[in-house]
Formats: structure tokens, sequence, C-alpha cells
């Protein structure tokens, strides 16, 4: 299987580098150069917890280099979708599926929109990973990979990437419902994210403020709510208890969304609070903790651009 990791940063050069590790021809690419120079004539350099070494993988700015693949691993921040995949043109054969792993929602749709619903694989990841600098990530957690496909003709491209995966110690299982397992994810963020970056606590802090429990369980009620308009299966996990128990098991981290604010970078919020926002709008559901989180996210992005 030939793999074009398109968005090579914290996670795309995780998965990449596991691929490259177990032989699979796969190739990064990405828009930053200083990064990409670095990754050839260095090796990407990968420490944390599987482990410190040098891996020797093909990067390029320029997709055109490296043709047509099997896969198109989308792995760039929600807002650059739409753009990153339109780059991935030469990238996209008649075979060709394009997997995302990214967090958010509205992923699967930029995608679908360019290259139709019978290309698109889509999924979660639990992997943490953190973009040290140029050719440097650090592998800071371990966890399942989910992969479906959108339209059952994709199924068995969905399997072959999930054994390709396994291959490569990136432990992977099919999931029947890849929305209802992103919203999962979703809900997740929706608790602890915003709240993270605005009070700049890590996740585990979020518990023992009783008024930011309370948003936090308000935040993923909210997006219940949008999600079960919208027809999504949640199944039967109590989401709330779930978020609780995430921010506990996660005591110590630092979300991403928090991290992108101390970096003084975008964040993701449009993807995650601002779409069930959005969603809700269109769907005749108030989500008013949703709104102003986003809001005042917002606001912090904006005090970082002044
Ligand atoms: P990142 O910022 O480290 O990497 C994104 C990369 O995309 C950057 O190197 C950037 O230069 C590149 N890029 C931007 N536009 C591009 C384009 N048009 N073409 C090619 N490359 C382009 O981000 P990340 O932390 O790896 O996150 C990627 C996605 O995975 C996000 O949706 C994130 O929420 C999700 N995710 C991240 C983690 C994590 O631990 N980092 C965990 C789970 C999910």
């Amino acid at each position: 299987m030939r793999v074009a990791v398109v968005g090579a940063g914290a996670m795309g050069c995780l998965y990449g580098g596991h691929l490259a590790e177990a032989g699979v021809d796969v190739s990064l690419v990405d828009v930053w150069r200083e990064h990409v120079d670095a990754i050839n004539a260095k090796g990407l350099h990968i420490t944390g917890v599987s482990g410190d070494r040098v891996v020797r993988v093909p990067a390029t700015n320029n997709p055109e280099t490296v043709g047509e693949v099997d896969l198109v691993l989308l792995f760039v921040k929600s807002y650059d979708t739409a753009q990153a995949v339109k780059g991935s043109r030469p990238l996209i054969g008649g075979d060709t599926k394009v997997l995302t792993l990214q967090n958010g929602l509205g992923n699967l749709e930029a995608i679908t929109e360019t290259v139709g619903a019978g290309r698109v694989l889509g999924g979660t990841t639990s992997h943490g990973s953190t973009l040290v600098g140029p050719r440097e990530i650090r592998h800071a957690g371990e966890g399942p990979t989910l992969i479906g496909a959108l339209e059952i003709s994709s199924r068995s491209t969905a399997e072959k990437v999930a054994d390709t995966f396994n291959g490569a110690g990136l432990r992977t299982r099919i999931s029947d419902d890849v929305r209802g397992d992103i919203w999962g994810k979703v809900l997740v963020n929706l608790g602890i994210n915003a709240l993270t970056a605005l009070t700049g606590l890590r996740n585990g802090q979020l518990l023992e403020v009783p008024e930011l429990r309370r948003l936090m369980r308000i935040a993923v009620e909210e997006g219940v709510r949008v999600a079960e308009e919208d027809g999504v299966d949640l199944g039967s996990l109590d989401h709330v208890a779930h978020v609780y128990d995430v921010a506990e098991a996660t005591g110590a981290n630092h979300s991403s969304m928090l991290q992108d604010v101390d970096r003084g970078r975008r964040t993701e919020i449009d993807a995650l609070n601002g779409e069930v926002v959005g969603l809700g709008e269109k769907l005749g559901v108030e989500t008013p903790v949703n709104r102003a989180l986003t809001a005042l996210v917002k606001g912090l992005e904006h005090r970082s651009s002044l």
C-alpha cells in the first residue's frame, strides 16, 4: 500500500514514522519547508512513549513528486482541511481513498465535497503527539485508532488500512459508525478543550472547581442534544460521566487547545464548540454555553493576533 501523509505535523509524523519503520511505502507532504528539509537531511526524530529513534522517511512540499497513492492520510488542523484536500489532487487516482483521523466536525464533509463520499474513510485516534520543532516530535500517549468507511464499497479498503496500521504497531479497529465515533470524541473535546484554554488549567484541574464541572456538563449536554437532533447514534454511554473520567485519566495533560493558545496559534474552536453552535442554530437547539465558550476562545485568538 502506497501512503501519503498530508499534514506532517505532530500526528502526521507519528503515523508516517510508524508506517515507514514497518517498511510501508510512505511519503510525508507538508507546506512547512524548514521541517521538510530537516526530515530529508537528518531523518524524523521521534521521542516519547514509543522510544527514542530517528526514522528515515521521504518528505516533500510538492505532492506532484509523490504521484498517485492508495491512501492519503490527512492530518492537517481542521481549518486547513479544505485547502489541503484540494492541494492533494496529484496524489489522488482512480482507487485512492482519503482517511481523516482529525478532531472536530466538518472534516468528513469538506473532504467529501472535493473527492466524493465513496473515497472517504474516517475515524478517531487516541494517540497524543507534540510537535517539538523541525523534524522532531514527542509521542505523548498511546491509544486505539478507529477506522471506518462512509460507504460500504470502501469497507474492504478500511480493513486493509487497519491491517497495515496494526502491522506498524498502531493498534486499530474497524468502526461501523464513523460519524458516531467522531461525535463521541467531539463531546469529550467540548467538555475539556475550551475550558482549559480559557483558564490555563490542566485537564484534571477542571474537576476541582465545581463551577467548571458544571460548565463541562452543560457543554456536553448541549452537544448531545445537537447530535441526537442531527440523527447521530451516540450509543448508550453516559457522555457527561465519560468526559469527567477522561479529564481525570488525562489529569496532568495540557489540552491541545491550551497548547495552541499558549503558543499564540489558531485553535480548532470552529470545528468543535463552533460547529455545535452552528448546527444547533440549523436544528433549533439552544447552545448558550458552547456559544459563550466559542466567543471567549475567539477573543483569546484575537488577543494573540494583536
Ligand atoms: P500540527 O499543527 O502539529 O500539524 C499540522 C501540519 O499540517 C503542520 O505541519 C502544517 O504545516 C501542515 N499543513 C497545514 N496546511 C497544509 C496543507 N495545505 N498541506 C499540507 N500540510 C499542511 O497538528 P496536529 O497536532 O498533528 O493535529 C492534526 C489533527 O489531528 C488535528 O485535527 C488535531 O485535532 C488532531 N489530533 C491531534 C492530536 C495530538 O495529540 N496532536 C491527537 C488527536 C487528534
